[in-house]
């Protein structure tokens, strides 16, 4: 088809709500309009030919979760495997939380938005895209739009520029767009990076290989320990039903990292013994830990990876992987050089070096005509930003996992939009209380709490905080935990109309 062609918008289809994104996010937010706002109509737009998002675009060997299932895992829906979990084991859970609550209905694949544009005049949103798969051009309204369309850019990872990468005669590959025929067996491969995605690939390809070197920039902290939860365990022992077993095993899971938190913030170098012995005792007293497994930041700045089973360690202690630290200098035909004069051989490159960030998924939004450019808004606690009416964004928690925060502000939309019914309101936007005025206005995340690479190359795009609590991303789930439920919708914060 050609897609170059004009097509004209056949029909204009209203919801009362529309969702973007069908991934953990999109399918809770689908779920629990279902569930608390029976009466509204809603569709889900997935650009995406399935729903999984992050865990159907993600292919590269071994892809799996690095926090546990039981709180990356609904609220309302059991886990009942090991807590770290593989791509196809958390599709299979989205996949029955899609059946058992008819949701298929309501989602369209492989539509893509490209702009939103609300209108005061008649308190509507109206989208636009296309089909993916025909080039026909969609167009939607809705009356509250909720974006779930997740944090980083699908379609290509990110990769920095190094000198003489068109030199290189073998294969660079991205881990977020892993060839599916790449053929590693008997190959010497470099992996750049070593966050989470490092610590999944490198074991789980490590084996076939010939050699697998992780060339690191500088350090990351990883928990190696058992992929199994003993208090579950103990609990199916004893025939609990799932739903207390998965009720059970969440609140102790959060109530360990909350103190785990706590003890990162007021005695790091506490924890960070504590972390580095964890390495150590796969590792043994003679490897170098010093150089390639202590970071120079205190724990918890950035996201702290669960290594089961420590397999990347018994990788590195087998002798098939090994860890170099050093800072890249340029690329050659045969591999890397590095800064200290040493050249790396590879037939294959894999940069795991990190995503894209895209603010609300590279639509276009205008507000009565005007463009909106995100990062002259102020968020309201995360979800909702100044100016822009009848929006919220999931946008979930680093350190802990993501889909708790899923849960949380689905019970706030939809205590909103039933506000919104019973008092008649067509229209609600945040905005900046008399109180607030004097506020300072700051970047999106506090770097000196938590900087990962693809946050900090992309602040300036994202939307400003304050430095009261309701006008941060707090990222503190135990506080949003009992907070959001109790924010009092009539507040001075919310101008309805
Ligand atoms: C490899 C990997 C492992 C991770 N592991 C964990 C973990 O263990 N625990 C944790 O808490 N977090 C983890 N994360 C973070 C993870 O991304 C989130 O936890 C979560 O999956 C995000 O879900 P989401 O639905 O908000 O966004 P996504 O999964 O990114 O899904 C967004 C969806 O929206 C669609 N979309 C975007 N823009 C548009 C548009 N314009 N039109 C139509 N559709 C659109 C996309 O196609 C996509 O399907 C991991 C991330 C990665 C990359």
């Amino acid at each position: 088809m050609d897609k170059t062609a004009p097509h004209a918008i056949a029909k204009t289809e209203h919801f009362d709500v529309v969702i973007v994104g069908a991934g953990i996010s999109g399918v809770g937010a689908a779920y629990h309009l279902t569930q608390q706002c029976p009466d509204k109509s809603f569709v889900v737009l997935e650009g995406l030919e399935s729903f999984g998002g992050t865990w159907w675009m993600h292919r590269y060997p071994g892809i799996r979760s690095d926090s546990d299932l039981y709180t990356f895992g609904y609220r309302f829906k059991p886990w009942t495997g090991a807590p770290i979990a593989g791509r196809d084991e958390i599709l299979k859970y989205m996949g029955e939380v899609i059946d058992e609550n008819d949701l298929a209905k309501h989602i369209r694949y492989r539509h893509k938005i490209h702009t939103a544009q609300w209108s005061s005049k008649d308190n509507l949103w109206t989208l636009e895209g296309e089909r993916t798969d025909t080039g026909e051009p969609l167009r939607f309204t809705a009356n509250f739009l909720w974006m779930c369309q997740g944090y980083y850019r699908h379609a290509e990872g990110y990769t920095p520029h190094w000198k003489g990468m068109e030199n290189f005669k073998g294969q660079i590959v991205h881990p977020q767009t892993w060839p599916e025929d790449l053929d590693y067996k008997d190959k010497t491969v470099i992996v750049i990076g070593s966050g989470a995605t490092t610590a999944t690939v490198v074991p789980a390809i490590a084996g076939d290989c010939k050699h697998v070197t992780v060339l690191q920039r500088s350090p990351t902290y990883f928990i190696p320990a058992r992929n199994a939860n003993e208090l579950a365990d103990q609990l199916r022992d004893l025939e609990i039903p799932e739903e207390w077993i998965h009720e059970i095993t969440r609140r102790q899971i959060l109530k360990n990292q909350d103190d785990f938190t706590r003890r990162a913030l007021e005695e790091p170098e506490a924890v960070k013994q504590e972390l580095l012995a964890g390495v150590r005792a796969y590792l043994g007293p003679d490897y170098d830990i010093e150089t390639h497994f202590t970071p120079r930041y205190r724990p918890w700045r950035q996201r702290i990876a669960f290594v089961p089973e420590g397999d990347l360690f018994q990788g590195i202690a087998s002798g098939k992987a090994s860890m170099v630290t050093d800072e890249i200098e340029c690329f050659t035909p045969k591999g890397i050089l590095t800064k200290s004069g040493k050249e790396l051989e590879a037939d294959i490159i894999i940069t795991a070096t990190g995503f894209n960030l895209s603010v609300l998924g590279d639509i276009a939004f205008t507000v009565d005509g005007k463009p909106v450019d995100y990062a002259q808004t102020v968020t309201y606690r995360g979800m909702m930003f100044t100016g822009v009416p009848n929006m919220v964004w999931i946008f979930g928690y680093f350190r802990a996992s993501w889909t708790l925060r899923v849960d949380i502000i689905a019970d706030f939309v939809c205590r909103l939009l039933n506000h919104m019914t019973k008092t008649g309101k067509k229209k609600v936007e945040v905005a900046l209380r008399p109180e607030d005025r004097d506020m300072k206005l700051l970047p999106w995340i506090d770097e000196e709490n938590f900087n990962p690479g693809y946050l900090m190359r992309s602040m300036h795009l994202l939307p400003r905080r304050g430095e009261k609590h309701e006008w941060q991303h707090t990222q503190d789930y135990w506080r949003e935990k009992t907070e959001i439920p109790l924010i009092d919708l009539t507040g001075a914060e919310f101008r309805y109309s």
